[in-house]
């Protein structure tokens, strides 16, 4: 009892910004405060893009034959440059099926899909059609990233996410 009230009585201090922080209290405010996941922890996908700003996929389906949850979806299409084979129309990912076993970044021959994004699942949707990622969001995520670093595409992640929480955003951008 006593160390309840002695862990609750320091976590308000912090809350109320009277103690910076207490190796007592060990929950975080999430998305407010944020921890740093270790630099092999398998966050969100995103489609990696060439010098040219193109997808760098050449749709050639090895992610998808590797992913144990059946959750990567190729539409593929001929690409204008002769030089380039084919690239996909059509590429999504069902997160909801999802179980972050980083599979299809391994098995992809030219690098272009990763999970490096340092960021995790949004898990509070209703509708299932929500979890499905398309080619430009995971697209959009590598052009953040790489523009202006992992915190931007951080805190553009965390923006989303708070406007979900107050329903101004109904489907993904
Ligand atoms: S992380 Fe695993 S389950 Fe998810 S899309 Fe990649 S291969 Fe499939
Ligand atoms: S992401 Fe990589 S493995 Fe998957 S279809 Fe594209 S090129 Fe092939």
């Amino acid at each position: 009892m006593f160390r309840f009230f002695r862990n609750l009585f320091e976590a308000l201090l912090v809350e109320l910004k009277l103690k910076k922080s207490s190796n007592r209290v060990v929950t975080i405010q999430y998305p407010d405060q944020i921890q740093d996941y270790p630099s092999r922890f398998r966050g969100r996908h995103r489609l990696t893009l060439n010098e040219r700003g193109e997808i760098k996929c050449t749709s050639c389906f090895l992610c998808s034959t590797a992913c144990p949850a059946k959750c990567i979806y190729i539409e593929p299409a001929e690409h204008p440059d002769p030089e380039v084979e084919k690239f996909p129309h059509r590429y999504e990912i069902d997160t909801l099926l999802c179980i972050y076993c980083g599979f299809c970044v391994e098995a992809c021959p030219v690098d272009a899909i990763r999970m490096d994004t340092g960021l995790h699942p949004e898990i509070y949707r209703t509708n299932p059609n929500e979890f499905i990622e398309d080619k430009e969001t995971l697209m959009l995520r590598s052009l953040i990233l790489e523009k202006y670093g992992v915190e931007a595409l951080r805190k553009f992640h965390l923006e989303k996410m708070k406007k979900y929480e107050t329903n101004e955003l109904r489907f993904m951008p």
